[in-house]
């Protein structure tokens, strides 16, 4: 797979793409990152990318032809990239989401700055990503969620490929909760024991601990979830209790 990010701080990618999870997936080969720095096709002495808005208003926006300019050029080589634009007016980003984009061959991370973009230029966007319901100072964070959330779906980036399966909204037959509790040693810590049945051996037990588990934890954290989740009829039911 191929990553690719457009931004006025192309710098701010590097420590997180070469760290961990990332930096070792990156290193076997399953991904390619590169950062381009918009200003690089501007045309002026001052390396514009900014300009008032139109009709008056706060702050400043980013200007339309260098994010074309940019993207047509980047996408010039190789396979076409799928384009992303980060902005709070996108979609909301899901696990769903992540697994989808983790289907392409390439993708582009376009970021925002500023009070945003001229409209125009999201023309360019195949899909444009919200990280949430709150304003961040730019898309070069987002960018960075959705790289994370994508790379460790890439097969052989986790290690165990297991890894991905149990965990919160996964999307599998039996996926949609939340994970279920998680201990390590020592058994007791504080007065606080680990439940008997992790330490029982009996794999059987352990498995409907955990799903009793996630389903009580989505329950209380989470309830929105249970409507989409996939549970059995009995599941359902304690749900509704
Ligand atoms: N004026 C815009 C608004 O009210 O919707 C906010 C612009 S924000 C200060 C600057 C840039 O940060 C955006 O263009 C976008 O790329 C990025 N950004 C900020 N919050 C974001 C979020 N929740 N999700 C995705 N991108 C975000």
């Amino acid at each position: 797979m191929i990553l690719q990010a457009l931004s006025v701080f192309p710098e701010m990618f590097e420590p997180v793409m070469s760290t961990s999870i990332l930096g070792r997936a990156r290193k076997a080969g399953l991904f390619e990152f590169q950062a381009f720095d918009l200003r690089d096709w501007t045309h002026d002495r001052h390396r514009t990318v900014d300009d008032e808005p139109y009709g008056g208003g706060q702050g400043m926006l980013m200007k339309v032809e260098p994010i074309f300019e940019a993207v047509e050029a980047i996408s010039q080589d190789g396979p076409r990239p799928h384009v992303v634009f980060f902005t709070p007016c996108g979609v909301p980003f899901s696990q769903q989401t992540a697994e989808r984009l983790a289907s392409y061959d390439r993708l582009l991370f376009v970021c925002g700055r500023y009070e945003g973009m001229d409209e125009r230029a999201y023309s360019l966007a195949d899909e444009c990503i919200s990280i949430g319901d709150y304003v961040l100072t730019g898309g070069e964070l987002p960018a960075m969620v959705v790289m994370d959330a994508v790379v460790r779906l890439l097969p052989g980036a986790l290690g165990d490929e297991m890894s991905n399966k149990d965990e919160s909204f996964a999307t599998g037959d039996d996926g949609g909760l939340l994970e279920y509790s998680q201990y390590t040693r020592p058994a007791e810590f504080r007065d606080m024991r680990v439940p008997e049945v992790l330490l029982s051996g009996d794999h059987a037990k352990v498995d409907a601990w955990r799903r009793a588990d996630a389903l009580e934890r989505t329950c209380r954290w989470r309830p929105d979830l249970i409507e989409t989740a996939c549970l059995s009829e009995a599941e359902r039911a304690r749900a509704e209790e």
